[in-house]
């Protein structure tokens, strides 16, 4: 039962990632950008950003 262990890395590297992309999508949306990047004219304002 050693594999676990690879197992548990891989899914902790995962969870960090995912932690990484969510942080920084709160913090574009804190600055006032929306989730697209504030390119809502391309996304049609999928993202709910106000666009300009
Ligand atoms: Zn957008």
């Amino acid at each position: 039962m050693t594999s676990i262990w690879g197992t548990a890395a891989v899914l902790a590297a995962v969870i960090a990632i995912v932690a990484l992309v969510i942080y920084s999508v709160v913090r574009d949306k804190k600055s006032g950008k929306p989730a697209c990047g504030g390119d809502c004219a391309h996304c049609g304002r999928k993202c709910g950003g106000r666009g300009s």
